[in-house]
């Protein structure tokens, strides 16, 4: 008997899981359940539609129902709406263009997604407020645009899908403002990194507020909580995703800790009949082994089709079940011309994990700077004392951001130190790279801090707390470099000169800073062969200005 498999939700996870299952089993009986009016349909390509980025609607539209029929023998049935599921008797109750039908099946896939949360504030209901999840909202968006023309629009939320956005809005001649209610953008990333994204777009011509949200929408404004006002011609919603549970908990299926659906580690839900998949499920955060929502698109696939592998494997003998590990939450958005990408824990959610925590910070061309064209790349890596296991990374720049990030999740993957990366054999020529990478650079760091050759000292961990009197801070940066811009009392003697002048450094603990980072450590090393107790702040000038490190002129 050929088995029937039901899916409802037809979009990353879903249309992943249906072909999934084709390729493994010819003869089975695939049903995909759709509410929306399209199947997979490129979510992550909606942003770039609407700045002009992607001129064809057309190339949102991935798959069709008569083309996964065509391919796959699958039956999408969209704008179908499934309103009931019944484990106990393995039926789903669907609402559709062919009225109430109900599906009986031997496995049910979810894959339903999340669902933007919208905040209940007044006047969110107006024409010109704005969520953008779909192909539909998409529509709506860009008709607004083209009828009304707006000149102004506050987008609610700094995360990615704000920001990319911002700069859409932007591009199409719309004076936008991100609006954040935590104190900084980009949650995935550290207050430093965040600090340099907000600064790249206000540069652009993106207005940023931080640590306020919106109170109340006008038809022309919005009233922001610490009382102020802007102009918003139009208002876009983008402060979060909730795990759309409606029909899983209607069912009695067990949800988890963290707001996602219950699976196992082979994405089977409570009910043995029922697996799931994508941004509904809760799974684990593979570094800190802590429960988590990761709602991003390559979870999504994966899961999607390791969800189908597993059903298979319960009725196809050779097909073998597989556990999901698990997922890091690797994530890169584009922000002009600029990129910033994150992967496992900052070092922000590492010490909130409980767990001991360095980091390293280079900035550094992203190739060879004797190689027309480099550009400086920011990369921090964050670890775990004593051991030196990698725990995460974020990376900032014009170029080779996201190559080093890819890498370094494959390093998390294979829970590499930092150690083992600072002997990592990247591929070099000097259009790509340093003989010595980025990556080999932040290690080199990290491995010389667990060593004790140079201590590191985290610059926010230092700007949180006074010093105390038996402590100072040396600039070791040229005149020049100082003159622009330094931390209020520190002492300055540019590195060349240091050796020279050792007798003005006071009997205390020094805590080194030069432009960004790499001197700084050289000066340790004099410091400390001169028996003076020294560590460098990582990233140097450049990380403690990102942190919010005044600047003294
Ligand atoms: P979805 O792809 O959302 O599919 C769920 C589907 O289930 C929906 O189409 C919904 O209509 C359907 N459904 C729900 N309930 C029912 C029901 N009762 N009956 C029938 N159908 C139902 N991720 C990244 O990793 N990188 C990015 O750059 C990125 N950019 C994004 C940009 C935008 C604008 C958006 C909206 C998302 C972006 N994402 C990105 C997130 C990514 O798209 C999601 O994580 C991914 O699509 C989740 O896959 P899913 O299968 O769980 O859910």
């Amino acid at each position: 008997m050929a088995k029937k498999i039901l899916i409802i939700g037809g979009v990353a996870g879903g249309a992943t899981a249906a072909a999934r299952l084709r390729r493994l089993d010819e003869t089975a009986d695939i049903t995909v359940l759709e509410r929306g009016p399209y199947v997979s349909f490129a979510n992550c390509g909606l942003p770039y539609f609407l700045s002009g980025d992607i001129k064809k609607r057309s190339q949102l539209l991935l798959q069709t129902p008569e083309g996964f029929w065509s391919r796959y023998r699958v039956d999408v049935k969209t704008q179908t709406e499934a309103v009931e599921i019944r484990p106990t008797e393995k039926v789903v109750k669907a609402r559709g263009p062919e009225g109430d039908v109900e599906y009986s099946y031997d496995a049910l896939i979810l894959t339903q997604g999340s669902n933007p949360i919208v905040p209940p504030l007044p006047g969110v209901n107006q024409e010109q407020v704005f969520k953008l999840w779909t192909i539909p909202d998409m529509d709506r968006i860009q008709k607004f645009l083209t009828e009304k023309a707006p000149a102004t629009a506050v987008i609610a939320g700094g995360g990615f899908i704000g920001l990319e956005m911002a700069e859409a809005f932007h591009h199409r001649g719309i004076k936008t403002t991100v609006v954040e209610l935590a104190p900084q953008i980009m949650a995935t990333m550290d207050k430093e990194f965040a600090a340099a994204v907000q600064k790249q777009l206000e540069a652009d011509g993106v207005a940023v507020k931080t640590g306020v949200g919106l109170a109340s929408i006008g038809p022309k404004t919005v009233q922001l909580s610490d009382g102020s006002e802007l102009a918003a011609d139009l208002v876009l919603l983008s402060v979060g995703v909730r795990s759309e549970l409606t029909l899983a908990k209607a069912a009695g299926l067990a949800l988890g800790a963290a707001g996602g659906l219950q699976v196992d580690e082979f994405l089977r839900t409570s009910d043995p009949n029922i697996w799931a998949a994508g941004d509904m499920i809760e799974t684990v955060n593979l570094i800190s082994g802590k429960k988590a929502r990761i709602p991003l698109a390559g979870p999504a696939n994966r899961q999607g089709r390791l969800a189908a592998t597993n059903i298979a494997s319960t009725y196809l003998p050779g097909v073998a079940a597989r556990r999901y590990r698990g997922a890091f939450g690797s994530s890169v958005v584009k922000i002009f011309d600029t990129t910033a990408a994150s992967t496992g824990l900052t070092e922000k959610a590492a010490r909130e994990a409980g767990l001991s925590v360095g980091t390293s910070t280079v900035h550094k061309g992203h190739h060879a700077g004797y190689y027309p064209g480099a550009e400086i790349l920011s990369l921090k890596l964050v670890w775990e004392k004593p051991s030196g296991r990698l725990l995460g990374a974020q990376a900032f720049g014009k170029q080779g951001v996201e190559k080093r990030i890819d890498a370094l999740a494959v390093a998390l993957l294979g829970k590499l130190t930092v150690q083992d990366l600072a002997e990592a054999d990247f591929a070099y020529a000097p259009p790509y790279s340093s003989a010595n990478d980025p990556i080999n650079m932040a290690a080199f760091s990290a491995q010389n801090a667990l060593e004790g050759v140079c201590a590191l000292t985290a610059p926010d961990q230092l700007l949180a707390r006074p010093l105390t009197k038996d402590e100072i801070l040396l600039d070791v940066r040229t005149l020049g470099e100082h003159a622009k811009g330094h931390a209020a009392g520190a002492l300055h003697i540019p590195l060349d000169e240091l050796r020279d002048n050792l007798a003005q450094v006071p009997a205390k603990k020094v805590h080194v800073y030069c432009k960004d980072g790499f001197q700084g450590y050289l000066a340790v090393r004099i410091l400390k062969q001169n028996g003076i107790d020294a560590d460098n702040i990582a990233g140097g000038w450049t990380s403690m200005v990102r942190c919010g490190w005044e600047e003294t002129k």
